[in-house]
């Protein structure tokens, strides 16, 4: 196979459209992919002239810039590569949307013509789209909806970077639901599920942007505050235990819900895993203490 040959063959099978035009902006060459993407055949186009032609580009402002300010043209006079967004037009008349780079062809140091090289933007967005919506699906929890776990350990150490870096402080806080064992024992699993969400509900609308509540484990949920000292941290988690206490599940079913909380700020010497652990510590005392009820650094 000589050079050219093989040139032809890769050109005709890379996903990008390819198409050549000369001097004059005949088109001399229609790859495969340039045949997917707009729907015009190569049969169609080669011979047409590139300006006068079915691909019709415009620019965003839709402007046709095939008879006024076509990169290929502007390529062919100074050699120059460009690339750019515009909006060709396909066989079955709709738009679409494609990034593109024009490239001077150049034989013995002289420019003898340009290649278009374009792909599908809307192809590109959908997969952004995609890579968009599992990402959100890995960092939440199905259930509730929240933040989960691996969500909350990637915010807390951002939180610890701004606190070691800016001295900006922030709280952490256990929350566990009170005696979730026997909810889903009397009422079964599924009504506890629904306590889970609406406690969840219930969280989410109580946190600022910049703050966090997401999914620890099982009825263990981990709220993250920022900027806080310990009175409004404190202030913070009881108003968490006494709209979780005012919550209910639509059913009729006269079922209480309650939430122990414990809660810390982040000292210079923590380790995540160490502040979690005393907010744990916390919580475990609320839990001693009767459960319904917060237990901070202050032990108030
Ligand atoms: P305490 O007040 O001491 O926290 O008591 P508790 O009953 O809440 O604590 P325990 O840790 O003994 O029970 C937690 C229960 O949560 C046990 C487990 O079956 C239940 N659980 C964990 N995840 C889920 C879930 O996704 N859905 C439901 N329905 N139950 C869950
Ligand atoms: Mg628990
Ligand atoms: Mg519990």
């Amino acid at each position: 196979m000589d050079e050219q040959t093989l040139c032809v063959s890769i050109l005709q099978n890379i996903n990008d459209g390819v198409y050549f035009v000369d001097k004059e902006r005949n088109i001399t060459f229609w790859n495969k992919s340039a045949e997917r993407i707009t729907g015009f055949t190569a049969s169609e186009v080669i011979h047409t002239s590139c300006y006068q032609n079915l691909l019709n580009h415009v620019n965003e402002e839709g402007e046709e810039i095939c008879k006024n300010g076509c990169p290929l043209h502007k390529t062919m006079q100074d050699g120059i590569t460009r690339e750019g967004l515009v909006y060709l037009h396909h066989k079955n008349g709709y738009r679409i949307p494609v990034q593109m780079k024009s490239i001077a062809i150049m034989e013995n140091l002289e420019i003898v013509g340009a290649m278009e090289i374009f792909h599908d933007y809307t192809e590109q967005n959908t997969l952004l789209h995609q890579l968009e919506e599992l990402k959100s699906l890995a960092l939440r929890d199905q259930l509730t909806n929240l933040p989960n776990r691996r969500y909350i350990e990637s915010f807390l150490e951002l939180k610890k970077n701004d606190f070691m870096s800016f001295g900006i402080p922030f709280g952490i806080a256990f929350i566990d639901l009170d005696r979730f064992k026997s909810i889903n024992d009397q009422y079964g699993h599924n009504i506890g599920d629904e306590v889970l969400q609406v406690a969840a509900k219930t969280f989410s609308r109580m946190v600022r942007n910049s703050d966090l509540i997401g999914r620890w484990g099982g009825e263990e949920f981990l709220g993250v505050f920022c900027g806080v000292d310990m009175d409004s941290l404190r202030k913070i988690c009881t108003k968490l235990k006494t709209m979780i206490e005012k919550s209910s599940i639509s059913r009729d079913i006269d079922l209480k819900i309650t939430i122990s909380i414990g809660a810390t700020l982040f000292r210079l010497e923590d380790t995540i895993e160490q502040a979690i652990q005393r907010a744990d510590q916390f919580l475990y005392k609320s839990k001693e203490a009767g459960r319904n009820r917060v237990t901070t650094d202050d032990n108030k």
